[in-house]
């Protein structure tokens, strides 16, 4: 039968299987997929799509970010379970879910109330595990827990890092992950803080929606 909860197992573990052939190995990373039901946190007519490798509207304006991206985001900041970490644009929660299960603290910012408040109840309602939520501006990051072990961003930046989240990332191998580009096309890029010294690395072509924010886009630049 469509739609019941045993097909949407089936249609997760065949997502997985493609996650993996995409090139994804961290089984912890594999293990937390498995454990998110993303189909609640799409809209009701969206649902039999849930298990897609596709971003998929959520209102606002804003998508559930592609599976595939989300894991391979996840896997590449190597989290090891004692991570104090802040996500930035929690949308539907997905990512944020993920994380919950990954790292010790878990901070997540989102602009839009709605979005937020939803994604929080949905995952208290789950039962995920805690995480403090933060309705603003993720582009000045969130000082009063800084320093954090890693930085997500869930949303395209313009070409500059906003300097908050540097600033609030930890000098002890701290690992800042964000999509940096123009407005319809960016690189993933994760930079690590070694002391007072930053390393870049850029990881392929990656489609976002704008981050909207003092040190990203303006809101009258993201309309295309
Ligand atoms: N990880 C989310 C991605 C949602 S899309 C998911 O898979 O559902 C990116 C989100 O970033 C949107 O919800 C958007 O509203 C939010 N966002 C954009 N700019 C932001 C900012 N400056 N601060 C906080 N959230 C922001």
């Amino acid at each position: 039968m469509l739609g019941n909860e045993a097909d949407f197992e089936v249609q997760r573990e065949r997502l997985i299987q493609l996650i993996r052939e995409k090139g994804v190995r961290d089984e912890r990373v594999l293990d937390a997929i498995r454990r998110v039901p993303r189909h609640l946190m799409v809209p009701e007519e969206y649902r039999r799509h849930a298990y897609i490798d596709h971003a998929l509207p959520i209102g606002e304006g804003q998508t559930i970010s592609q599976p595939s991206l989300v894991a391979t985001m996840t896997e590449l900041l190597a989290l090891q379970g004692e991570e104090r970490v802040l996500e930035i644009g929690t949308g539907s929660g997905y990512q944020t879910a993920i994380l919950s299960l990954l790292c010790r603290e878990l901070v997540t910012v989102e602009r839009f109330p709605r979005l937020a408040l939803r994604a929080y109840q949905l995952l208290t309602a789950l039962h995920f595990p805690p995480f403090v939520l933060v309705i603003g501006d993720g582009t000045c990051g969130f000082p009063p827990l800084a320093p954090y072990d890693c930085i997500l961003v869930t949303a395209g930046a313009p070409g500059r890092v906003p300097p908050p989240l540097l600033a609030q990332l930890s000098p002890h191998n701290g690992r800042l992950l964000l999509p940096l580009g123009s407005r319809t096309h960016q690189v993933l890029t994760l930079i690590t803080k070694q002391g007072d010294r930053l390393f870049t690395r850029t990881y392929g072509e990656c489609v976002f929606v704008p981050l909207v924010g003092k040190y990203g886009w303006q809101p009258d630049e993201t309309t295309l």
